[in-house]
């Protein structure tokens, strides 16, 4: 048996029915026989069994009574990975689809994104099966205060920095942070994606959209090309993919498509950004409204889709940016893309494309950027906030933009040359997860056995 193997089946012993945490691992572990066979300290070191296992795991009743009276009980988790190489650090994901599987895959993503980034943060993860959707305002801060209430007794500024995710935006930080202060008395920068007013740094908003574009134009610069006059497919109309579309249209290509869970947008004009804005930050309304204003462009409702496909990956165009969640560009999605001339795929989800995609986008020759190099300018930018309030300072958004645009740059140039070293040139699955990799482990390693 495989070394892959043999982890990944010991998994389904110690940790049964984890899908896509299985699918995270297998996915890093695939790329890691080059170093693991070049030396022998990671086997000595048990190196793999002990970064698959959370150093802490905690799971939590979240109880809170609903504008009807009712009392709503939902599961919290924050799963505390790594902290090799600094605090915890990862986001909360507030989604009815959230389970113990899902917040072990992100936070596994996490050690080796987050180590990517250059920067002192370890990995972690957490959040809830809570659905915001429908949800009042005082529905959402009673959950955040409720949800907080636990947490709070594990998180700090140096042991561990939740942040946002899906369904975790500016409020509910805000309503997290306040309930913080409020059981401690302490006013310190547990949380990144804080509001402006109250410790949070420009820029972090549109980080993760940001960073995934410049990563993308790292790639394409390499090849001496641009995104200048190219044509982009964009999944997902959250914060991620509103702040890749502006980057887009700020570096001369044209965002043609977004989509949200009830359906996608194609607009071959280019996707009014302003309405998007206004629809999902300021009214949380559907996609659907969009064809009202512009009846020319075309509205796919996801229920007239197989489930084995996306009506977002079928059109033509020169990129694609994977921006909403996992496993959402399946093998039939990929193999579209490819068919219609798409040369490159930036993710910035986290672990967007199956496995099967991802093999697809690896053996063909087009440049193919994963999530946990692509979107790690976000985790990148909350580092820089942790750093603002830990020196009592602000930086500018020039400030912080062309740190994260350097960060962006050196996870590029780190991924590439670590694939050419491993003699796989142009592999940057494989150059950014042995890259991560080699940091945490070496860290775990002059650290010793804890
Ligand atoms: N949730 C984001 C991610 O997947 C950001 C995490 C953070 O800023 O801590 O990386």
């Amino acid at each position: 048996m495989t070394y892959t193997n043999q982890t990944i089946s010991d998994l389904k012993q110690t940790s049964p029915a984890q899908a896509e945490f299985y699918q995270a691992v297998e996915e890093v572990l695939n790329s890691l026989d080059p170093i693991l066979e070049s030396n022998s300290k990671y086997r000595q070191q048990a190196i793999i069994q002990r970064i698959v296992e959370p150093e802490r795991q905690i799971m939590f009743r979240v109880p809170w009574i609903d504008d009807n009276g009712d009392i709503q009980v939902n599961k919290g988790y924050r799963v505390e990975f790594n902290s090799a190489l600094g605090p915890y650090k990862g986001g909360l994901r507030f989604h009815p689809s959230v389970n113990a599987s899902i917040i072990k895959f992100l936070g596994f993503e996490q050690i080796f994104k987050n180590s990517l980034t250059g920067l002192s943060i370890g990995g972690g993860k957490g959040g809830a099966n809570f659905n915001p959707r429908g949800r009042s305002n005082n529905e959402i801060m009673r959950f955040c205060q409720s949800f907080m209430s636990e947490l709070y007794r594990h998180i700090g500024p140096t042991t561990d920095v939740p942040a946002g995710d899906i369904g975790v935006g500016a409020a509910e930080i805000g309503y997290m942070f306040g309930q913080y202060k409020r059981l401690t008395g302490r006013y310190e920068g547990i949380l990144t994606g804080k509001g402006l007013l109250w410790g949070g740094s420009l820029a972090r908003k549109e980080a993760t959209g940001y960073g995934t574009v410049y990563f993308a134009d790292n790639m394409l610069k390499a090849r001496e090309d641009s995104l200048e006059g190219k044509t982009c497919l964009v999944s997902g109309a959250g914060n991620v993919a509103i702040y890749a579309m502006e980057k887009l249209y700020q570096l001369g290509a044209t965002p043609i498509s977004c989509s949200d869970s009830s359906g996608t947008i194609y607009h071959p004009n280019g996707i009014d950004l302003e309405l998007v804005k206004q629809l999902k930050e300021q009214q949380q309304a559907s996609l659907i409204a969009y064809i009202e204003k512009y009846p020319n462009a075309k509205y796919t409702p996801t229920s007239d889709y197989p489930s084995d496909g996306h009506a977002v990956w079928r059109y033509c165009a020169d990129a694609a940016f994977p921006c909403a969640t996992q496993n959402e560009l399946t093998k039939s999605d990929a193999e579209e893309l490819l068919a219609n001339g798409c040369h490159l795929v930036c993710e910035g989800a986290n672990m967007p494309s199956t496995q099967e995609a991802a093999d697809l986008f690896v053996a063909s020759d087009i440049a193919y950027g994963p999530g946990k190099a692509a979107n790690a300018g976000g985790v990148a930018t909350s580092q820089l906030e942790m750093a603002q309030n830990a020196s009592m300072q602000k930086w500018t958004f020039e400030q912080v933009d062309q740190q994260l645009q350097h960060i962006m740059e050196n996870i590029f140039v780190t991924a590439n040359e670590t694939a050419k070293e491993f003699g796989q040139a142009g592999n940057l699955v494989l150059g950014a997860n042995i890259a991560g990799f080699r940091r945490v482990a070496d860290a775990m390693i002059e650290q010793g056995v804890v």
